[in-house]
């Protein structure tokens, strides 16, 4: 997702929202302050691990050599989950820093994280990082990848693979192939309205195509890492394509109808949807998404 700004957080905060600690981050940013996360890391293989705590979700490999990070959250946290990376293994120092794409709850600890290693995106994140007047470039990618590359690092074959434009022009997905872990980045919002941000390349038909194409290389024992939410797998991934393609279809007939984007906002969509709303992407800024408005 895009940047929590306080504006955003004093307006949201007060919507039910599924994550309790991005709640109190929120409060706690709505007063231009960061809470101290707490994280929650999981042993997806051995050495191999998901780490939620503020912003999109991480993965860290440590293999006694050159770990490996995939996004780096906010600055303002970047040295708590250093700390994190210390108590889960003694060599948490980063070779390698991946970024699945700009966005700030991605990226903005870079310039911490991944001091003195190499720094991986697509080049579009690179052209829109150094655009970006607030971004730390001490943190830019050192190095930009298209199509797919390789890492191997220690027992794990690590593909990078950058997608069509879908969440943005910047996405990029990271397979460890031998044991069966993808890290999705923002392709993938658990159960929730993803954001597609259209201001930046993003795509609706483009999501859906990523999604479709993702799909099918995965099998029922991959285990997916959402950008954002709880830790996926197959069904979780249908569940989500088909909640876009039949959410899009009941706006495409309210479309039909001649309804514009404020009728159809308030017709709404029908009820089986209402628990896939957040209070970033609530089922109207969904609807809007789905007409192509890029904002409010
Ligand atoms: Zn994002």
């Amino acid at each position: 997702m895009t940047v929590f700004t306080p504006t955003f957080a004093a307006k949201r905060a007060a919507k039910t929202f599924r994550n309790g600690l991005v709640l109190s981050l929120l409060a706690a940013a709505s007063f231009g302050a960061f809470a101290a996360p707490s994280y929650q890391s999981t042993e997806l293989a051995p050495g191999l691990y998901m780490i939620s705590g503020s912003g999109g979700n991480v993965a860290f490999y440590a293999n006694g050599n050159a770990s490996l990070l995939v996004d780096a959250q906010y600055a303002e946290t970047a040295p708590q989950l250093q700390a994190e990376l210390a108590r889960l293994a003694k060599d948490s120092k980063i070779g390698t820093l991946v970024n699945t794409h700009f966005h700030k709850d991605h990226v903005d600890g870079n310039a911490i994280l991944g001091q003195g290693a190499t720094i991986i995106a697509h080049p579009n994140t690179s052209k829109r990082l150094n655009a970006d007047a607030k971004f730390n470039k001490a943190g830019l990618p050192t190095k930009t990848i298209s199509a797919t590359e390789t890492l191997t690092l220690g027992q794990q074959n690590v593909v990078l693979q950058t997608m069509p434009a879908s969440h943005t022009d910047t996405d990029l997905i990271v397979r460890f192939d031998k044991v069966n872990v993808l890290h999705m980045g923002d392709l993938f919002f658990a159960d929730r309205f993803p954001f597609i941000d259209l201001k930046s390349g993003g795509s609706v038909a483009g999501y859906i195509a990523n999604l479709k194409q993702i799909l099918a290389s995965v099998d029922e024992q991959t285990k997916i890492i959402p950008g954002h939410g709880p830790l996926m797998d197959k069904a979780g991934l249908t569940r989500f394509l088909q909640m876009i393609e039949q959410t899009q279809a009941e706006v495409g007939q309210m479309q039909a109808k001649g309804l514009d984007v404020d009728a159809a906002v308030k017709q709404g969509l029908s009820a089986q949807w209402k628990k896939w709303s957040w209070n970033f992407i609530n089922e109207e800024r969904w609807i809007r998404t789905l007409y192509g408005q890029t904002g409010k």
